[in-house]
């Protein structure tokens, strides 16, 4: 089909289906073939077989009207076309358009908790990644993992449990942004998908969630925590490849010690990463002034990566202060310098290499690498 036949088509199709059915208020201009037949048959095809049979079902309703000599609905034609032997449906059934529909979100949604399942998620992350990868936009993932789930149904029950998931399943849900997709991903896993979400967007929600669940009187009350991995794409690739990634940080947030969550990051580096569980203040080491507005990404034995919306310059010396984010204490300060910034879209990526050793955090963090796994 060229691409005038193909626009031709659009067009008689368009038109037909307006005729039968309601579709003001969509952009009619950007409906695919595709998605025009999936108002009428729940078929998943490509654009071009989508096209094809919309050629055929037009053909069918001109042919049908001639016989009967009076105007075929766009209904019939494709009842008839599709249902013929060989066509495209092997069963076809008739149902009520909103029963339908009822029937498909049940199949997508998690009896115990309302929110999608791990079906749907797998739809919608696809989806999402191509449509992310496609313009250009970053997507993220949060994969939480509820701790010690297993000793909180054994010492309370099993219906403590389901009261436990549905509770954080609640948090999550009214912690996500409305365009982030939360699904139960496991028994006690939850995924967050989170469109146009870049490495700091996607620790700025994780902050948030920690926050929301620290502030939930049932959780905090029954000391439910939970940890999380993070990854982002354009820094780890496919969906398969993020899934896999956000499962790794996961797991490294479980060995470090649970209630905190990791961001996997592929890069090479010359040290292990830790996972984020000191405050850091940043401050100009010329005018003594902190930097405002800083998120800190994670920290290594070489150094921390920073964000922030100012920008810097390379080398600019910089005095770190860590604290310790649960009881605010001094942790360790050490002089520092930037090494490289990377333009986010809103933001600025710092690395800052440590200037001075030995000091305590380094002792720590050397102890912690020691006894840390290989990571992937
Ligand atoms: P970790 O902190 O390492 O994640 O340990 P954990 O005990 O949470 O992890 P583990 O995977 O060993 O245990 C998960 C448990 O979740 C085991 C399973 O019985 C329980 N579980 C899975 N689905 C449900 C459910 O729908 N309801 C309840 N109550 N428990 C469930
Ligand atoms: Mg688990
Ligand atoms: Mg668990």
């Amino acid at each position: 089909m060229t691409r005038k036949e193909s626009d031709n088509l659009k067009l008689a199709v368009i038109s037909a289906v307006s005729r039968d059915q309601d579709l003001t208020g969509e952009r009619r201009k950007d409906l695919s073939f595709s998605a025009l037949l999936g108002n009428f048959v729940h078929l998943e095809c490509t654009e071009e077989i989508a096209a094809r049979h919309w050629k055929m079902i037009m053909d069918r309703r001109d042919f049908l009207s001639g016989v009967l000599g009076r105007s075929v609905s766009l209904y019939t034609a494709i009842a008839d076309y599709c249902s013929e032997p060989g066509g495209p449906l092997a069963a076809p059934l008739l149902v009520e358009g909103t029963a339908f529909q009822d029937t498909v979100r049940q199949a997508m949604v998690d009896g115990l908790t309302g929110i999608f399942n791990r079906r749907y998620l797998d739809i919608n992350l696809r989806k999402e990644y191509n449509r992310c990868e496609r313009w250009g936009k970053s997507l993220s993932l949060c994969m939480i993992d509820i701790d010690n789930f297993k000793k909180i149904n054994d010492t309370k029950g099993h219906p403590f449990g389901d009261q436990v998931l549905m509770r954080v399943a609640t948090v999550l849900k009214n912690t996500v942004r409305d365009e982030d997709v939360l699904c139960r991903y496991g028994g006690e896993e939850f995924l967050v998908v989170l469109p146009e979400t870049d490495e700091i967007g996607a620790m700025v929600l994780a902050k948030r969630l920690y926050a929301a669940a620290r502030q939930d009187n049932f959780l905090s009350m029954h000391h439910v925590t939970f940890s999380a991995g993070l990854a982002t794409y354009p820094d780890i690739k496919t969906a398969d490849g993020l899934l896999a990634a956000a499962d790794r940080a996961l797991y490294q947030a479980k060995y470090n010690g649970k209630d905190q969550f990791v961001t996997a990051i592929p890069e090479r580096r010359q040290f292990g990463r830790f996972p984020y569980t000191w405050s850091l203040s940043v401050i100009d080491d010329r005018t003594r002034k902190e930097l405002s507005g800083v998120t800190t990404l994670n920290v290594s034995l070489g150094g921390v990566q920073f964000a922030c919306a100012a920008p810097y310059h390379v080398d600019m010396p910089l005095h770190l202060v860590f604290r310790n984010e649960l009881n605010g204490r001094e942790e360790m300060v050490t002089d520092s310098r930037i090494s490289w910034v990377k333009k986010m879209r809103e933001n600025f990526l710092y690395g800052v290499r440590f200037e001075e050793s030995p000091n305590p955090l380094r002792e720590r963090l050397e102890r912690l690498s020691s006894a840390a796994p290989e990571r992937a």
